[in-house]
Order: C-alpha cells, then structure tokens, then sequence
C-alpha cells in the first residue's frame, strides 16, 4: 500500500499547487502571464515528484509522477524538450544508471513528439483533449512497466501496475480537466470584458450623438435666423452670442467625452492640494454666488498628491458643481482636507437635495442625470474615470432632502514616493444613511 499512499499524497499537491498557481495567476493582475505561472508551476511539481521519489531498497528503480506534469506541459504548452532535459538533468543526479538511460529514451523521444503534436492537441474540444491525455499517459505507463521489469522486483506487483496503469492516467486526467476549467473561465471572462466595453462605447455613443445634437440644431437655427437681412444690430449680437454658447457646449461634451475615454494623463506632477483646490473654488465661486450658495474651505497645509492638473481641476469642478446645483434655493458646500500617513481625503459636503439609494448606485452611469435637458450625465462618469487613474477611491454618502458628502481618498505623494501603497482600483462604495 506504501507506494499507493505515496502517489496519491504527490497526486494531491500537484493538484494543490495548481489551483495556488491559479489564485495567483488570477491576482497578478496580467504583471505576470498565465503561461509565465503556468511554467512555474510545472518546474516546481517535477521538483516535487523527485523529492516525493520512492525507491524499493536494493534496487535501483525509482517510482515517481514525473510523467505527469511532463505530459501536461509537452502537450498543452509544447514545452516537451524542455521539460525534458530538465527531467534528464535532475535524474542524472540520482545516478547514470539503466533508469537514468531508460528516462532518456523515453523522454527523449516523447519530447520531439509531443513538441510536434501540441499544435495538432491544442485544436481538439477540451473533452478529446482531456481522453487523449488519459490515452498518452496509460500508453506511457504500460510501455514503462515493461522496461522496468517489474515481475522481477521483490515488491508486490500489482501495487506497481495500479500505481502506473491507474493512479498516473488519473492524475493527468484529473489535472488537465482543472486546466481546462480554468481556460473556459478565462475565455468566458475575456468575453465578458469585452462586451461590457462594446456595450459603454454603444452607450457613450448614444449620449454623445444626442448631447452635441441639440446645441448644434439650435445654433443652426440661429445661423440660419443671422442669414436674414432685415435683422437689427441688437438681435444679431444676441443670436451670435446664444450660438457661441451653443457651440461651447457641444465642445464640452466632446470634451468629457475624450477625458472619460483617455484618462491617461499628459503630465504627472507634485499636485498642492490646498493650492490647487482654492483655484477650483475661485472659479466656481459666480455659479454659487447666483445659487446663494456659502463656499468654506477647511484646508490644512502642505498634503500633496500625483496626478495631472488640469485632470483635476476637471474632477473637482465637476463634483462642485452638482453640489451647487443640488442647492438652488441656497446652502453651504464644504470643502475639506484630511489626511493619514499614507493617505489624503477630499470631502466635499453639500446641503442640498440628496439622492435616493437607487441614484446613488446609478453614479458613474454615462448618461445618466435628473437635470432633463440641462444636465449631460457625463460629469460623475469622467470624475470616477479620472479618480481611478489617479489610483484613488470614492465613498459616497448621502441624505434625501438633507444633503450629499463625496469623500476623495488619495495616495499622499509621499507614501507614492515610497511605493508602500499599493495599486488600488477605484472603488465605488455606496453607503446610503436614511
Ligand atoms: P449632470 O450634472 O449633467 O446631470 P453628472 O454626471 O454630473 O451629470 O451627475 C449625474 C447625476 O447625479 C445628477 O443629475 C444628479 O442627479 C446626481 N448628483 C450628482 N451630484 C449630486 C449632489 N451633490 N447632490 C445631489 N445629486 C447629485
Ligand atoms: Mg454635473
């Protein structure tokens, strides 16, 4: 029973390390390809058959799962010849002996083959991939047995033939039905990928046509009402004015447009929070002033964060300004710095209508907004694509008919300077207080 024992003990930490080997493929985040862990994988489960040899005293045959990850890997990766001369190096080690000269004729030989049949094994369906594997490895095993003699050895001999005719094939089966699980997920995920941003470039493209539509046919209307010769100075000011307007707020569509598709930034600087923040609210402080809204700023000094200005500029604008338009009959917006050792938060409090649970999951959705045709939706979109390239993330809290606070958390630039932050998706953490 020992030998029995021992494969299915090696059997199952191959199988361990690969799913190890997946749930690090799967957060490596592609630094490190599927086939770079893949051939990690298969070096360390030799190293691990060799060191789980079992050797019958007296007689110099080695039993071990060697074949297994040499048959995975020599077909589904074409790795053959190298997997073998690795298997020829580490056995010469244990001696250049009849097992060593028998490891290179077969090993030899089923490289070439495997090297040149893998192209061929890689266009079969998974379920002919995975018989014709069980195949080569019953096929491997039956020639070995016979090579190895093993009606001569002192040892039971049907414990050898199970262990090589049944407990091999079925690791290798049970092996390359895990690989091909986890190639159908990877494929499924890709597609998935995929289709979600066809569908955000169907979606954008919808908003954008519809957006720069309606300033354009008016400003046609209006060209078209300048063409009329009877027209007083007074109204061909006017007119000429509501087109440029017009105009202008098509070019900002477009211009939310590229910053959500491009948010990769020109020209990373050193960003003073609290210098860059007093010249958003410099510039905001008309629009609150017509919507009697009160600006206070609590900044401390000093923090600093990485990113692109005018990217910046461009989010906080954006926030502010739906928090002033959430206040038409006034109230106060606070704009606050706070900071951690290795983090910096904006807050950006508003007193003015709130949301309900529902909108504020709907955040970030192009297109979407409650301001019918004054508002474009595309403002929260470009804020969370910006704040995702800046490695930041977003908490979102607000109160129906009391108000809304938008909490910005940063890596501080010197805990970027550092790099003892690591990268972080953005992250929309919705957590609604009724
Ligand atoms: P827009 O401002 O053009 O409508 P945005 O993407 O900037 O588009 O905002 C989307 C929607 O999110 C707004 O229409 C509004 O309903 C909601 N919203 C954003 N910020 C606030 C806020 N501070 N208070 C209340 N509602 C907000
Ligand atoms: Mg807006």
């Amino acid at each position: 029973m020992e030998l029995t024992v021992y494969f299915f003990f090696n059997l199952s930490l191959l199988i361990v390390l690969l799913l190890l080997g997946v749930l690090w493929a799967g957060k490596s985040k592609e630094s490190l390809s599927y086939r770079a862990i893949f051939i990690i994988y298969l070096v360390i489960s030799l190293i691990l058959c060799f060191i789980f040899t079992y050797q019958i005293e007296g007689i110099n045959v080695v039993f071990d799962l060697r074949k297994v990850p040499f048959i995975i890997g020599g077909l589904y990766m074409g790795l053959g010849p190298f997997l073998a001369v690795f298997i020829m190096i580490v056995r010469g080690f244990l001696g250049i002996d009849y097992g060593f000269w028998m490891t290179f004729l077969y090993y030899g030989v089923l490289a070439i083959l495997f090297w040149g049949i893998s192209p061929w094994f890689l266009k079969r369906s998974p379920m002919q991939r995975i018989l014709f594997s069980i195949c080569v490895a019953f096929l491997f095993s039956f020639s070995q047995t016979f090579t190895m003699g093993i009606w001569h050895l002192p040892h039971s001999s049907t414990e050898v033939w199970f262990a090589y005719l049944v407990i091999q094939p079925i690791g290798v089966g049970i092996i390359s039905y895990i690989i091909e699980e986890i190639i159908m997920t990877v494929k499924l995920h890709r597609r998935t990928m995929k289709s979600k941003r066809l569908e955000a470039v169907e979606q954008m493209g919808a908003a954008i046509s519809h957006e720069i539509r309606n300033p354009l046919t008016a400003a046609i209307g209006f060209v078209q009402l300048l063409s009329n010769e009877a027209i007083s100075n007074e109204n061909h000011t006017r007119y000429l004015s509501i087109i440029k307007s017009e105009l202008k707020s098509a070019e900002r569509v477009i211009q939310d447009y590229l910053n959500f598709s491009n948010p990769e930034f020109k020209s990373v600087e050193p960003l003073l929070l609290k210098e860059e923040l007093e010249q958003v609210v410099q510039m905001l402080q008309p629009l609150a002033k017509r919507n009697s809204v009160k600006i206070v700023s609590i900044f401390s000094m000093g923090e600093e964060i990485e990113g692109d200005k005018q990217k910046f500029h461009q989010c906080f604008v954006n926030i502010m300004k739906n928090a002033i338009e959430a206040m038409p009959k006034g109230g106060i917006l606070t704009v606050e710095i706070e900071s951690t050792p290795t983090t910096v938060s904006i807050l950006v409090k508003d007193t003015g209508s709130g949301m309900t649970l529902e909108q504020v999951s709907r955040l970030g959705e192009p297109y979407y907004s409650t301001k019918g045709s004054k508002g474009t939706g595309l403002g929260i979109m470009v804020v969370y694509s910006i704040v995702r390239a800046m490695n930041g993330t977003i908490h979102v809290e607000s109160n129906l008919g009391k108000g809304t606070t938008f909490e910005f958390t940063f890596p501080s630039l010197s805990s970027t300077l550092l790099e003892a932050v690591d990268d972080k998706d953005t992250e929309k953490e919705l957590v609604m207080n009724r």
